[in-house]
């Protein structure tokens, strides 16, 4: 889960990460002018977005009154970054800035470890900088055994090159900023730009944090930081009944039995599919082992429901858990589901294959067609979905 940044603030400042004197979410320019007149002027009014590049696009403006802060906060609100319309803005006293740097740390998937990420260059754009001047961000990998302590925290801040003056005092950042990472169970901690202000403090000025929901059970603090209004709709009803979905940009929904097979039947379709309008898979929807008629009808009516979904691919292979059983699953769900008006396609083989095809075939539901390959199942799949788009 992406945070906003006021809501990576709150965990930086809960672990004791300086990120300035206040801050105040607002969804009103009244608000944002009542809050300026209380922090006292200027302020920095900010769009909560989740993506990055706000400042050229607008979404970060200095207010010098009250009145200002009110017109520029009406200006950011509603504001359109990057296909995310800004629905609220931070407010937050103006920082006078002496020095930017960058700092973060991340889950480098790649290299199946921990990296901090620094270079005394912030501000600008650290894809950027990561290509016209890679030798100006230093990535050192962090053992998550180790941790952070301040002797590694120096050391990461020199070899980016950070003034030694400041050495010392954003290396005491650097430890709060990992005890956040580690603590809240962070794929991604990230302070662009990491000031050092006029009075001399190291503050962080922006915060992009990403929580790892893998982790989420041993955090249920953090479900209220959960976005309702940005989520997709149908993940969350899919999550709410504790599906394994992810949206994908096709036309084919798919649902299968077991992880391995769903990701194989993906590249199936989006194969079959370079034949018919270039069609692709809708979807990830693992089922499980178990594939219970209510598990189906569940997964069955989330994929249906999906207005991008002109054509369903079930693809089932029996293991502990039979065809016929499965076969039995499809018939209830179809029953539980009433009318289906798009075309499902199955394919059943393994365990009991023979047994549950008959199931199916005897059952004669309207709009099922039943298919003995993998192949010829995701091709007729792609090709309805052709059809019907
Ligand atoms: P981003 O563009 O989405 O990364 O948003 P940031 O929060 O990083 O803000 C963009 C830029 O606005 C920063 O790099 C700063 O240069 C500037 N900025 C943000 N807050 C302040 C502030 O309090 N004072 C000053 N002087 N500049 C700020
Ligand atoms: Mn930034």
């Amino acid at each position: 889960m992406d945070l906003y940044e006021y809501q990576a603030k709150d965990l930086f400042a809960a672990h004791g990460v300086p990120v300035g004197p206040g801050q105040r979410v607002v969804t009103d320019a009244g608000a944002a002018g009542a809050a300026a007149a209380e922090f006292g002027v200027p302020v920095v009014i900010k769009a909560q977005v989740k993506v990055g590049g706000r400042g050229k696009a607008g979404g970060v403006r200095v207010a010098r009154d009250g009145a200002d802060a009110l017109t520029t906060a009406q200006s950011i609100l509603g504001l359109d970054i990057k296909g995310h319309t800004v629905r609220r803005v931070l407010v937050t006293p103006a920082t006078e800035i002496a020095e930017e740097y960058y700092f973060s740390f991340l889950l480098d998937r790649a290299q199946r470890t921990f990296l901090a990420m620094a270079s005394a260059e912030g501000g600008m754009e650290i894809e950027q900088l990561a290509v016209e001047r890679p030798e100006a961000l230093a990535r050192v990998p962090v053992d998550p055994n180790e941790g952070m302590d301040l002797a590694r925290a120096k050391e990461i801040l020199a070899s980016a090159r950070f003034p030694a003056a400041v050495v010392d005092q954003a290396a005491e950042v650097v430890v709060r900023l990992w005890d956040a990472f580690a603590g809240e169970d962070a794929t991604l901690a990230e302070v662009n730009p990491l000031v050092l202000d006029a009075d001399g403090e190291i503050v962080a000025l922006d915060g992009k944090v990403t929580l790892d929901d893998n982790a989420a059970f041993r955090h249920p603090e953090h479900a209220g930081l959960a976005d309702a209004e940005a989520e997709d709709p149908i993940e969350a009803a899919a999550k709410a009944r504790n599906l394994n979905y992810v949206k994908l940009d096709g036309q084919v929904g798919v649902i299968g039995n077991g992880a391995g097979l769903v990701m194989s039947t993906l590249d199936v379709v989006a194969y079959a599919g370079e034949e018919f309008d270039g069609v692709r898979p809708a979807n990830f929807l693992d089922i499980g082992g178990g594939a219970s008629a209510e598990v189906m009808a569940n997964g069955l009516e989330i994929i249906l429901s999906d207005p991008d979904v002109k054509s369903v691919f079930v693809n089932v292979f029996g293991g502990i858990t039979a065809c016929d059983a499965v076969a039995d699953g499809i018939v209830r769900a179809f029953g539980l589901l009433g009318a289906v008006h798009k075309p499902v396609v199955v394919r059943l083989d393994g365990n009991n294959a023979a047994e549950g095809r008959r199931i199916l075939d005897k059952a004669v539901l309207p709009g099922l067609l039943r298919l003995d390959t993998m192949d010829k199942a995701a091709r007729t799949a792609a090709e309805l979905a052709a059809k019907g788009a």
